[in-house]
């Protein structure tokens, strides 16, 4: 008889509880995965993946209008939100039953009920059934944080937004992060009047001030208003069925939606951990160590309720690094320094390593190169928008340290050139290269 019913227990099935369940039972482990909603967490369900589907559907907007500069007719085109929420919908529909399958596959059980920790090799499923596991995983993500609002019941977030039976003729979206940037040019793409309030006067904070002060007068002349330093303080639902929305400056807005976006905190709230001694952080956080294991020897975390870096591949190497660290006999790490991240703003931003102002604090003098151009794809377009690229470079190594981009593709062209940041080039070994013309990413190679 086994001393424990599984060798591993995930509580979880996001992107990093799926790689760990997964990558642990190749390792010949015995694994159960317990979640409460849907398999492929929020990644999958509701965050990057249908969020990139409506980036791409609001993206017609302005590819038909630069159509017709390109001498093609289109006549009659007109938008139907239903049919790309559905169509999104259909898609997670389908990628959850991949990462089911995954699941299954790899013989990994799957329970489908919610399961809490009740000691250091224990938890007990919503059914009430008690399970015992050698080690337990704590891979439960985050959840959206809600600010104290009066009205709050009224506010959607990133939980619903792919959910809206129609379309909002106006927008007000609270935070000017990641989530509400996003989210603003997609409703603003698809024509509803967006309005983003926030409380300071930064956008994207973290990102080098050469982006988001280049992004910001972009995303205006787009059409999207902003309104800083005003928090929304109240939403009063009208008699009409709109939403009147005041800031704790006085303004008001009206809107047929009001979207919060103000962060994602840990999701550890009544999950028991402290039958187990876990101690939590100040968000709620388990903190671990650099093999992912919590103050209690037999429980792990990995992912967002970690609150190291909220990013799905984040989340899959912590998952796979301690898979082959506690079953694989592979000690592995993850490194955070060098993670490329973008955010699909239109047009969307992307960076990777230190921005101008972290490597002053490291290296104390740097050297900055900058390229501010016209995409060609630009030159017929509605909006003559600018595309911007950054490179910090070390003075004394000449090594390469962050590379910040704006402009279309960004994205796709950033995780090419994160290998080379990553791998430590030199501004001479990018000079070398030969450019690849015409394309926007051959200013990589041409900043002088
Ligand atoms: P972000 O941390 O990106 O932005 C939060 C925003 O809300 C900021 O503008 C912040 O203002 C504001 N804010 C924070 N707390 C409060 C508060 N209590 N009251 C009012 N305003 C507040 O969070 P998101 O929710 O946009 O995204 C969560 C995380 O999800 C991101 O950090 C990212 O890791 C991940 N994500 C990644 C994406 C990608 O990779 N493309 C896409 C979407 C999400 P201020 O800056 O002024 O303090």
């Amino acid at each position: 008889m086994a001393e424990f019913d599984y060798d591993l227990f995930v509580i979880g099935a996001g992107s990093g509880g799926v790689r760990a369940s997964r990558i642990a039972a190749s390792h010949g482990a015995r694994v159960a995965v317990a979640e409460e909603f849907r398999v492929g967490g929020t990644c999958v369900i509701r965050g990057c993946v249908p969020k990139k589907l409506l980036v791409y559907g609001s993206h017609f907007a302005h590819s038909l209008h630069d159509a017709a500069q390109y001498g093609w007719t289109i006549e009659g085109a007109k938008f139907d939100w239903a049919t790309l929420r559905d169509f999104v919908a259909s898609d997670v529909d389908r990628l959850e039953r991949a990462y089911t399958s995954t699941l299954s596959n790899n013989n990994v059980e799957h329970f489908a009920e919610r399961a809490v920790v009740t000691g250091p090799n224990t938890v007990r499923l919503a059914s009430g059934r008690e399970i015992t596991a050698r080690i337990i995983l704590i891979a439960v993500g985050a959840w959206p944080v809600m600010p104290e609002i009066d009205g709050a019941e009224h506010c959607i977030t990133s939980n619903e937004v792919f959910h809206l039976p129609e379309l909002p003729k106006r927008v007000v979206i609270q935070g000017a992060g990641y989530i509400a940037l996003e989210f603003a040019g997609i409703f603003n793409a698809l024509g509803s009047a967006v309005t983003v309030v926030n409380r300071s006067d930064k956008i994207l904070r973290g990102y080098d001030h050469d982006l988001t002060e280049r992004l910001l007068p972009v995303l205006k002349a787009r059409g999207i208003e902003f309104a800083f330093n005003h928090p929304i303080e109240q939403v009063t639902r009208q008699d009409d069925g709109t939403l009147l929305v005041r800031t704790s400056g006085g303004k008001l807005f009206e809107a047929d939606a009001v979207m919060v976006a103000t962060g994602r905190q840990p999701k550890t709230a009544g999950l028991g951990l402290e039958s187990a001694g876990v101690e939590l952080g100040a968000t709620g956080e388990v903190p671990v160590d650099e093999y992912n294991q919590s103050s209690c020897p037999s429980i792990y975390a990995v992912g967002d309720v970690t609150n190291r870096v909220q990013l799905t591949p984040v989340a899959i190497r912590e998952g796979h690094a301690f898979a082959d660290t506690v079953f694989g006999k592979t000690p592995r790490t993850t490194a955070y320094d060098h993670i490329p991240s973008a955010v699909f703003t239109q047009p969307p931003i992307a960076a990777v390593g230190l921005t101008e102002e972290q490597a002053r604090l490291v290296h104390g003098h740097v050297k900055v190169f900058k390229s501010d151009f016209r995409p060609m794809q630009n030159m017929f377009s509605q909006v003559a928008e600018r595309g911007f690229y950054k490179l910090v470079v070390a003075p004394d190594t000449d090594v390469v340290l962050g590379v910040h981009m704006f402009g279309p593709d960004a994205p796709e062209i950033l995780q090419a050139v994160a290998i080379a940041v990553k791998a430590g080039l030199t501004k001479a070994q990018f000079d070398d290269t030969v450019a690849l013309h015409p394309s926007m990413a051959e200013e990589l190679v041409l900043m002088r």
